[in-house]
């Protein structure tokens, strides 16, 4: 089974049916350490946060911007 992250940052419980499980590529250093293919973070919409109109996206492993690169999300 797949790793998912206990919680969102609202404290909100990421349990199955209340989250939205999507892949977003990229190529700072937690994904370029993961190799070929997998180069990239799962990513975690909570619905809780959803039906409270706040968008929260949570990333695994987490996103880490590339030093000295400007910031930005994947
Ligand atoms: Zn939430
Ligand atoms: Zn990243």
């Amino acid at each position: 089974m797949q790793h998912v992250p206990f919680m969102c940052p609202e404290g909100h419980r990421l349990s199955p049916g209340r989250v939205i499980v999507g892949w977003s590529p990229c190529s700072c250093p937690p994904c370029t350490e993961r190799g070929r293919g997998l180069r990239g973070h799962r990513t975690y919409l909570c619905l809780t946060c959803k039906d409270e109109h706040v968008t929260t996206m949570c990333y695994e492993p987490y996103h880490v911007p590339e030093e000295g690169a400007a910031y930005r999300w994947p």
